[in-house]
């Protein structure tokens, strides 16, 4: 059972960790089991060593094509006691739906100038377990265009992401178009 998209809470005092980005959300997925993920090192207090692991939860993960529940690992700081989840790559912090579902809405909306219901349509076509809404879509439209700026620099900082990004001279519409038109071809190779 998928539970309704949902926008972001602020109850949950575990900080989250964000994994190496990948390429292949499904093999991700599919790989993960066999995987034995560490973490090391802590912001809060400054220990350099690897936390202990400290149980797990579930958490529904929407895809373009696929409904997964996946098992996400939480760490304990043996030093000063914080808790930390770490969230594979394909995951945003509290969106249900992965990066790709995300960046077809975005790429759709500003490279393609499709509009929300469109999306939405196409989406449900894809994936009858996925329950996107257009209300989802448009706020994902204002969050991108408020934050494209820091998008930019997060991907420009990239090494194996080669683009001009000076977007200083476009509209927001237009510099949204031109960087997701960047983000939708790229595969970063390990
Ligand atoms: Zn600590």
């Amino acid at each position: 059972m998928v539970s309704k998209p949902f926008f972001p809470l602020k109850t949950n005092p575990t900080m989250i960790s964000i994994a190496k980005f990948s390429e292949n959300i499904i093999k991700d997925l599919l790989l993960r089991e066999k995987n034995f993920e560490h973490m090391y090192g802590c912001p809060s207090c400054g220990y350099k060593g690897m936390f202990h692991r400290h149980g797990h939860y579930d958490r529904n993960v929407v895809t373009l094509n696929q409904h997964f529940v996946i098992s996400i690992q939480r760490f304990l700081c043996p030093c000063c006691g914080k808790t930390y989840s770490l969230l594979p790559s394909f995951l945003i912090p509290y969106f249900i739906y992965t990066f790709d579902v995300i960046i077809f809405c975005l790429y759709s909306i500003f490279a393609l100038q499709k509009k929300a219901n469109y999306v939405c349509s196409i989406l449900h076509g894809c994936n009858k377990q996925c329950f996107m809404t257009i209300q989802s879509i448009i706020f994902f439209k204002k969050r991108f265009l408020s934050k494209i700026h820091v998008v930019n620099t997060f991907f420009a900082a990239m090494d194996c992401f080669h683009y001009d990004s000076d977007l200083s001279s476009f509209s927001k519409n237009e510099a949204a178009a031109i960087l997701l038109s960047r983000i939708v071809p790229f595969k970063q190779h390990p």
